[in-house]
This record gives structure tokens, C-alpha cells and sequence, in this order.
């Protein structure tokens, strides 16, 4: 697995390809699984190694992806787990995976260290667009801290509005020009 420091993403949009929801297993919080239990019943999670998962189909697929037009869809979009909201990005405190500049994200006067799993098939390599920067990568961080719930651009939903961000919020440190 190699984690992508975001400044070397030109984009991402989820492509519905499925391949995350078919190639790991979600860990939900304690709260999500009540919610996920209260709603559709304990059968459609599991318990192991002392953490909560959600239930697998016998073709490895998570209980609750669906298909619609060749389109790989989410059936428990209005209570996602975080950690189908939050791939393929990941939102540390430190440079875990190397690359610190090119990784850092300044919002609010925090710093933050965002990667892209290159597994995910919506990644596009490149300078940043303005959009990504702005929004998406923003949006991740929000939803890692726990200060956002909607979702704009970390999900498939064609279609959504997105909410106007001044361009003052987008600050971060580029990373050398070398890679421009
Ligand atoms: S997040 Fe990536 S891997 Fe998962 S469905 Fe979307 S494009 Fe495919
Ligand atoms: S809950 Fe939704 S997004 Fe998460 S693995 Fe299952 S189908 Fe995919």
C-alpha cells in the first residue's frame, strides 16, 4: 500500500469503481455500530480482535455495497461509517509516510499531513487544482476532525452543491518548485 502525499494529486473523484468496499474490511466506531444495529440488526456486522466490522458478502464485498447501472453504490450512505468517508485519504498530525512538505495542509492555524492511497482508482497525478486544494483536500480534513457531517466531494454524490470556501481559508505550503 503507498500513501501519496495530496500535493502530488491533481484530483480525486470517487469513480464508484467498488474496489475499496470489496478490498477491506470497515472498522466502525462503538457508536456507529449502534446506529448501524438499531437500524438494520446485529447480522450485518462482526466482531473480532476487539473491533467492530461491517459484514462481508461471500464474494468479499461489504453487506451494504449495491450495484446500479454499473455503478458500485453505497446502501448505508446517510450513516457511512467515517472510515468509508475518509478513504482513500489519510488525515495525520505527523508525516507518518514521509514527504512532510509536500504532505502539509494548514488550516485554522493547525498543521495537518494529508496522503491519497494509491490504490484508489480516482486519483489524477499532478499540480493541484485550486478545486482540490480548497475543497476536497479541505473537506477530508474537516470530516477527520470531527467538525464536519455533509459530504460535497469525498463521496459519489453527482450532484450535491458545494458550499462557496474564500480562497484566504486555502493555505498551505507548497511543495518545492522542482515538481511544478
Ligand atoms: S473511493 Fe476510489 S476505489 Fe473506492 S469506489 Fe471510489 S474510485 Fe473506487
Ligand atoms: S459502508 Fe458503503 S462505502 Fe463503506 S464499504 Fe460498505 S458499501 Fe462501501
Amino acid at each position: 500500500m503507498l500513501f501519496v502525499p495530496w500535493q502530488y494529486v491533481a484530483d480525486w473523484k470517487c469513480r464508484a469503481c467498488g474496489l475499496c468496499c470489496k478490498a477491506y474490511s470497515v472498522v466502525v466506531s462503538f457508536q456507529e455500530w449502534l446506529q448501524i444495529v438499531k437500524n438494520y440488526g446485529v447480522e450485518t456486522t462482526v466482531s473480532g480482535l476487539g473491533k467492530l466490522y461491517l459484514r462481508k458478502k461471500s464474494d468479499g464485498s461489504c453487506m451494504f455495497l449495491y450495484n446500479l447501472s454499473n455503478m458500485n453504490l453505497c446502501g448505508l450512505q446517510h450513516m457511512k461509517p467515517e472510515a468509508c468517508k475518509l478513504w482513500p485519504f489519510k488525515v495525520l498530525a505527523n508525516p507518518k509516510y514521509g514527504y512532510a512538505n509536500e504532505a502539509l495542509y494548514v488550516l485554522g492555524g493547525r498543521r495537518f499531513f494529508v496522503y491519497v492511497d494509491s490504490n484508489c482508482h480516482g486519483i489524477i497525478y499532478g499540480r493541484p487544482t485550486w478545486e482540490f486544494a480548497a475543497h476536497t483536500v479541505r473537506e477530508f480534513i474537516e470530516i477527520a476532525m470531527g467538525t464536519r457531517k455533509e459530504q460535497y466531494k469525498s463521496t459519489a454524490n453527482i450532484g450535491t452543491p458545494q458550499p462557496i470556501i474564500p480562497f484566504e481559508t486555502y493555505n498551505v505550503i507548497r511543495r518545492p518548485q522542482l515538481f511544478y
